[in-house]
This record gives structure tokens, C-alpha cells and sequence, in this order.
């Protein structure tokens, strides 16, 4: 069995992350089959509760106040319009249901009542909800964990090297800090960070090496391809190829075995056989649902078609833990 280690040195990533793509690919097969079933991938549903307006300056991100995009804002949901999108997306197959809003930070109001509700009402349905919702403290984090949270999610995006040509209105131990919190708060953690924004290849091998040697590896990494969007600085980004995305999905599988590898934004560009290649390389999950909280996401009805035609089976909600769905 290989080993969980969290003492990864960015030398032995590095090595991984530049084998020759069939051995890399073979390798992530093997330690995959090792840890998660194969043949199952994990449906999850995004949805975007509060959107645009935000005050942070992320230059791939359509939501950002001050760039010019096309993102309609609207103000945090209803809960019971939330609770029903919710079942719409249980009854389409979906066993996690990701709710984003559009904040630097959680600040204790009536807003954050609400998502405290909504969390309730996901969690009351069997799914495993997660939230991302910017900034937490440890208190904020302990009101959504007793509120029936799961996970949470708050993404690195990139090399801490590298950061700062991204984001310039937070820092990386803002972001580490955060995770510390949700992870002393006992919720799952969903971490990882894009690719195609004008990093090099030592970036990418340093994000994984902070994620690979956190106290305790995240339980879901997602990695995505940018998806530049008009009025955005990134809006001339080069698309990444799949072999960018297959070396990084394979190489967080080797080094974080257990996690759940998320095939994320980026994917509605790739055809069957390229998302079969990242599965191969130890994707497990896939976003569902036509929106990846505001860019593009392949329809429901192409997503049964993939699974058919690949013949996979969608993972059930709580797997290996005490609660069936
Ligand atoms: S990625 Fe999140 S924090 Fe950054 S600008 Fe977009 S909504 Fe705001």
C-alpha cells in the first residue's frame, strides 16, 4: 500500500510531476485503484448563492467589483430557493451540493444566518453540503460545522510565489489560515487551484507541495483550467492543453492518495476521451450542472452520456463514513 505522507519535498514532486506521461499516467492509475474505486466518480452541483460585487481583486475571476464582465450580480438567495435547487440537483444524481457566495470574508449578520439555514436544509436532505464563502474564522467555521456543514471549500489557486500576481488584496497565510480553521473545526476540506494563469511549471509543483504536506492532506482537491473571461486581466490567457491538466490531476494522486481529485472548471472544453484521460490519471469528481458558479459547465444530459458511454457509476453521498444517503 503506498504511504500518506505529508513530508513531501518539493524535489520529489517536482521528479513525479516531470515523468514521461505514460509512466506518470500508469503510476496515478495504480495508487488510485489502491485507495478509491475506479469506476465511481462523485457528482457534485455548484451553486452560485451570491454573485459578483466582491471586493477582492482575483484577475481570473468574472465576480471581482472592478473588472467590466458580463456576470449578473444578485444578492445572497432565498433559502427556500437554494433548498430547492438543492433537491433538483439530488434528483439529477448530484451527492454534493457546493454553495458559493461572492464575499472576501464571512461577517456574522443576517447573510450569514441564511447560509447557516441553507446548510441545514442541504444537510436535512442526505447530500453532503459544502460552502466557499471567502475568509472564516474558527468561531464562523464551529457555526457551520453544528449547522451540519461537510466541507468547506477555499482554493490556494496557485504557488505561494506566484500569488501575488494574482491576488494582491489577501496574502497566502490569509488563505492557509483559513483552511487551519475549517480544519479545527473538524469539516472536510476542499483545496487546490487553477492552472493557465500565467504560472510556470515550478508554480504548479509548489502548490502541490503546500497542499501535499499540510497537517492533513485535503479531503478533495480540485484542479481547474482557466476559463478566461472577457474584462478580466486573464482574459487573453492561453488555454491549457489536457496534458497540463492530466500532469497535475496524476501527480496530486500520487502524492495525496485518499483525496478525492476534482476534475473542475475547464472541463466543458474537453471532449469524452480527453475526460477519460484525466480519469485515468485519478479524477474522481466531476462538477455537474450547466454553471460553474459563473462560467460555462457541461449539460446534465452530456454527463449521463459520459458515464454510459465510459461506463462509470456515480459515488454515493457520506462513502466510508457512518451516514448513507
Ligand atoms: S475568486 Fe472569490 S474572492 Fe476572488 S474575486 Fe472572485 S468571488 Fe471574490
Amino acid at each position: 500500500m503506498t504511504e500518506i505522507r505529508n513530508n513531501w519535498t518539493r524535489e520529489e514532486i517536482k521528479a513525479i510531476f516531470d515523468m514521461p506521461i505514460m509512466e506518470l499516467m500508469y503510476k496515478a492509475a495504480t495508487v488510485h485503484r489502491e485507495y478509491n474505486d475506479p469506476t465511481e466518480v462523485q457528482v457534485c452541483t455548484l451553486l452560485s448563492v451570491k454573485t459578483g460585487g466582491c471586493p477582492e481583486d482575483c484577475a481570473y475571476c468574472p465576480q471581482a467589483a472592478r473588472y467590466h464582465t458580463e456576470v449578473k450580480v444578485h444578492k445572497l438567495l432565498p433559502v427556500q430557493e437554494v433548498i430547492q435547487k438543492a433537491a433538483e440537483a439530488k434528483s439529477a444524481g448530484s451527492t454534493r451540493f457546493c454553495m458559493g457566495a461572492a464575499w472576501r470574508e464571512v461577517r456574522d449578520n443576517k447573510d450569514f444566518d441564511k447560509v447557516l439555514d441553507m446548510v441545514k436544509g442541504v444537510n436535512n436532505m442526505g447530500m453532503e453540503v459544502c460552502c466557499t464563502l471567502g475568509m472564516l474564522s474558527e468561531e464562523q467555521a464551529q457555526k457551520l460545522k453544528d449547522a451540519g456543514l461537510y466541507a468547506y471549500n477555499h482554493n490556494l489557486d496557485t504557488s505561494e510565489e506566484h500569488y501575488n500576481e494574482i491576488i494582491t488584496t489577501r496574502n497566502y497565510d490569509d488563505r492557509l489560515g483559513t483552511l487551519d480553521n475549517v480544519r479545527k473545526a473538524d469539516i472536510s476540506v476542499c483545496s487546490g487551484g487553477i492552472i493557465g494563469l500565467g504560472e510556470n511549471l515550478d508554480d504548479r509543483v509548489g502548490m502541490l507541495h503546500t497542499l501535499a504536506t499540510l497537517p492533513s492532506h485535503p479531503e478533495s482537491v480540485p484542479v481547474n483550467a482557466l476559463v478566461p473571461v472577457e474584462g478580466t486581466p486573464l482574459e487573453d490567457q492561453e488555454r491549457v492543453s489536457v496534458w497540463e491538466m492530466v500532469r497535475m490531476i496524476a501527480t496530486a494522486r500520487i502524492i495525496m492518495p485518499k483525496a478525492m481529485v476534482r476534475l473542475s472548471a475547464g472541463r466543458v472544453r474537453m471532449n469524452t476521451e480527453e475526460q477519460a484521460l484525466c480519469f485515468m490519471a485519478g479524477a474522481n469528481s466531476i462538477f455537474a450542472g450547466d454553471k460553474l458558479l459563473t462560467t460555462p459547465n457541461p449539460e446534465v444530459d452530456m454527463d449521463k452520456q459520459l458515464f454510459q458511454t465510459l461506463n462509470l457509476k456515480p459515488r454515493k453521498a457520506f462513502k466510508g463514513q457512518e451516514i448513507e444517503a
